[in-house]
């Protein structure tokens, strides 16, 4: 039986351990909240940061094989590990290259993958000239520790480079010009340890500040946006190594060229439809990819498939209200990912809809949705 470990146990961890579970697997997670969501799940929990030294080495020595539910991790001891025998995936060097968002755009256009122009800054001055050359809006980004949109500052004019300054301060920036996108894609690819190759459809995601809410799959798009989305996904594949499922976040312009906006080492929110709405879920992926399993198929059940981010919409102790009147909705599944506490805009669960059309299963989503009070 194999041994699973993984960093983080957050509500990516979460859904990979069900996964395992289901395979047999034996899963241990660090987390540094006790019954965190994947610990609720779990054979154990060691209590550690994603960061720490000896409780990643902690976890390597009881699994046979260890992976991430975040790419803030110590990938210099996950590269000690490995060194040392145990298999990581994704490869510690590409948590490196992925970590520092600067980095992972130098990288993306070393390979000569479209991003948008970006610039290192380190000064305020520096933040100054960037908006002369590439005028505002503009986005300034934390190049690390940035997720659902806490690393990013829109500065629309001079006056809010301060501002911006201050949301992100303590992190090292970088400086990025705005793409009037028409749509934001995405789409999840996996690659096992025998260098199998598997893409999932293209799919649209609509954010709210910074925040991914609704996931539309597959992306209603022209076929030829498809292809070059899809295209463009197998590059950034081939030029990145290691297993696992890997999300990748493209923005699609008006004269219709797409951009990679974002990687992810891992699974990812763009992706969490497939647990209903594909034969083989992201998760389930990501398992197999990792312990060296054939990839699964990953044609969809259902013509459409619509995922909704259940995001807190106050402070306080958790309680769930609603899920009968959302459950009686054809189709329609709730998942809840055990956190105690819930937090304005924190991720805490997500529905998906399966059904025909776009318009018909985004607004059963959308009711369903409405029903779930946390
Ligand atoms: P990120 O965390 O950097 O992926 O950004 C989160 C969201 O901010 C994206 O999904 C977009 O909605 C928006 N965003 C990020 N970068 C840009 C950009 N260069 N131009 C326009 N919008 C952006």
């Amino acid at each position: 039986m194999i041994k699973l470990g993984i960093v983080g146990g957050g509500q990516l961890g979460r859904m990979l351990t069900l996964e395992a579970k289901k395979m047999g697997y034996t899963v241990y997670v660090t987390d540094p909240t006790p019954e965190s969501p994947a610990g609720q799940v779990a054979d154990k929990q060691i209590i550690g940061g994603y960061k720490d030294e000896k409780t990643t080495r902690e976890l390597a020595a009881m699994s046979d094989v260890v992976t991430i539910d975040a790419e803030f991790v110590n990938d210099e001891v996950l590269e000690d590990l490995q060194k040392k025998g145990t298999p990581v995936h994704p490869s510690p060097r590409t948590i490196r290259i992925i970590k520092d968002k600067l980095n992972q755009k130098k990288f993306l256009k070393k390979h000569k993958i479209p991003v948008a122009d970006f610039l290192e800054v380190s000064s305020e001055e520096e933040i100054v000239d960037a908006g002369k050359k590439f005028g505002y809006p503009f986005l300034l980004k934390a190049r690390t520790d940035a997720y659902d949109g806490r690393g990013n500052a829109l500065i629309r004019s001079k006056k809010d480079i301060p501002l911006g300054i201050e949301k992100l301060k303590g992190r090292p920036l970088y400086v990025e010009r705005f793409v009037p996108f028409v749509k934001e894609l995405a789409i999840q690819v996996a690659r096992n340890t025998k260098g199998e190759i598997k893409t999932y459809p293209v799919v649209e995601t609509m954010h709210k500040n910074n925040i991914c809410h609704i996931v539309i799959a597959p992306a209603p798009i022209l076929t030829t946006q498809n292809k070059k989305a899809q295209l463009l996904g197998k590059k950034v594949m081939q030029a990145l190594k290691g297993a696992g499922v890997f999300g990748i976040e493209m923005f699609l312009t008006k004269d219709g060229k797409v951009l990679v906006n974002e990687i992810a080492p891992r699974v990812h929110n763009s992706g969490h439809y497939t647990i209903e709405g594909v034969a083989t879920s992201q998760f389930e992926q990501h398992v197999r990819a990792v312990s060296g399993l054939p990839l699964g198929d990953t044609t969809m059940v259902m013509p459409v498939s619509v995922m909704i981010n259940i995001l807190g919409e106050r402070n306080g102790a958790v309680e769930v209200k609603g899920l009968g009147r959302a459950l009686s909705l054809k189709n329609v599944s709730v998942h809840i990912y055990g956190k105690k506490d819930t937090k304005m805009e924190r991720k805490m669960g997500h529905i998906t809809a399966l059904g025909d059309t776009v318009s018909e299963t985004l607004a059963r989503a959308k009711k369903a949705r409405k029903y779930i009070q946390i």
